[in-house]
């Protein structure tokens, strides 16, 4: 990786380059002022471009991957998206720097005074343009499905505090709200919601199928942003789906499956069995399945004692846990490295795993200008080998 942070006014790129419809073997991508002009295949470059050479020691060979697009990120490299401006600037960076050059920054459910500190913190950020956009995940959770989050922050819904939390964000900056819609109020919040502009999204939930397939429904008939009902991370944080108690997973599955709802899946090899994964490619097809990495602070860091949202976490073998109940807290993972595991490990075609992790997740929360490479989106862009082992990472056209 190069340290010139400079930006180039015009730069053009070539090698593989994966588009959203395609894989161009001898491609060029072309960047003019931080902005995508062309991408697509060398011979068909624009004439204007036809005599640009590409920047020194430019390697032949490498492929160009779309920048990715986490919409569901706790923190990095020591850092933790909450109150403090400077840890959530860390993991912002972090994040940016391993190839998610778009970034939803997400809080833990805590006391509605440090939620409120935290969506103000992260609405600078997200008007800076480090982050896309804010996640809330709870307070209105289930107790028995909390997973790593406080039992003890967790409370009934209520509307005010959502339109609180979309104030204190400011600007649009709430971009989706995690919750369990059989809380007392519960029926209320995706109305409260989509007042605000943020999409709901199912999780941390007990709900039965009935329950949780209404409200996707209902999320999905409020349109928020242009977005699409979410499944926080999907089979983590609520009852497996079983023959007769199919639940929130198998309300979302099939709401997936059917293009209403877009469900997320932390496949960094802990969280889910590589068969799950699959499964769930086939059922509801990568224009519905959002890689996230739900990363907290370890990420990027070796193994050894942290916190989430104030809870102590053990990481041992890149694996975080509660050392309070055991749960799993979160991952260390990149989304290049669920990348890298999904096409690598589980044999599921570069194109797909890439749009799940770009595409997808760019349209879950209607994030303009980021999830692919095509004229007009922000110069976000991945350059890796053939092992998806990264070498340069473009953001807003400026070398990371
Ligand atoms: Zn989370």
């Amino acid at each position: 990786m190069t340290s010139a942070s400079a930006r180039p006014t015009r730069t053009l790129l070539t090698g593989a380059v994966v588009l959203p419809d395609r894989i161009v073997a001898d491609g060029a991508v072309a960047v003019s002022d931080g902005t995508i002009a062309y991408a697509g295949e060398r011979t068909s470059l624009p004439g204007a471009w036809v005599d640009v050479a590409e920047p020194d020691g430019w390697q032949a060979g490498l492929t160009l991957l779309p920048g990715l697009v986490d919409i569901h990120c706790h923190g990095g490299n020591g850092g933790e998206f909450g109150p403090d401006a400077a840890s959530a600037h860390r993991a912002a960076r972090h994040h940016h720097q391993q190839g998610s050059t778009t970034v939803v920054g997400s809080l833990v459910s805590a006391p509605a005074a440090t939620l409120l500190e935290g969506a103000r913190t992260l609405g600078d950020l997200v008007r800076s343009g480090e982050l896309a956009g804010i996640h809330v995940e709870g307070p209105f959770l289930s107790t028995v499905r909390c997973g790593a989050q406080d039992p003890a922050a967790l409370v009934d819904a209520d509307v005010a505090l959502v339109a609180a939390l979309a104030e204190a964000a400011g600007d649009g900056a709430l971009a989706q709200l995690t919750w369990a819609p059989e809380r007392t109020g519960g029926d209320a919040v995706p109305a409260a919601l989509a007042a605000v502009g943020a999409v709901g999204a199912l999780g941390h939930s007990d709900a039965d199928f009935e329950t949780a397939s209404r409200a996707l429904d209902v999320v999905a008939a409020f349109g928020a942003r242009g977005g699409l009902p979410l499944a926080t991370h999907l089979f983590n944080g609520m009852p497996p789906l079983l023959s007769r108690a199919p639940g929130a997973a198998g309300a979302a599955i099939a709401a997936a499956a059917r293009g209403s709802a877009i469900v997320e899946l932390i496949a960094d090899g802990v969280h889910l069995d590589g068969g799950t994964v699959r499964m769930v490619f086939d059922a509801a097809g990568p224009e519905h399945v959002a890689l996230v990495s739900d990363s907290m602070s370890a990420s990027g860091l070796s193994d050894g004692a942290y916190t989430l949202g104030g809870l102590d976490v053990a990481v041992s073998g890149r694996v975080a846990r509660l050392t309070g109940n055991g749960s799993l807290a979160g991952g260390v993972s990149t989304l290049l490295d669920q990348v890298r595991w999904l096409v690598r490990d589980l044999g599921i075609p570069l194109s797909d795993a890439v749009a799940a992790a770009s595409t997808t997740p760019a349209r879950a929360l209607a994030l303009t200008g980021s999830g692919s490479l095509a004229p007009g989106q922000h110069a976000d862009l991945l350059v890796v080998d053939s092992q998806l082992v990264l070498h340069r990472v473009l953001r807003r056209g400026s070398w990371l």
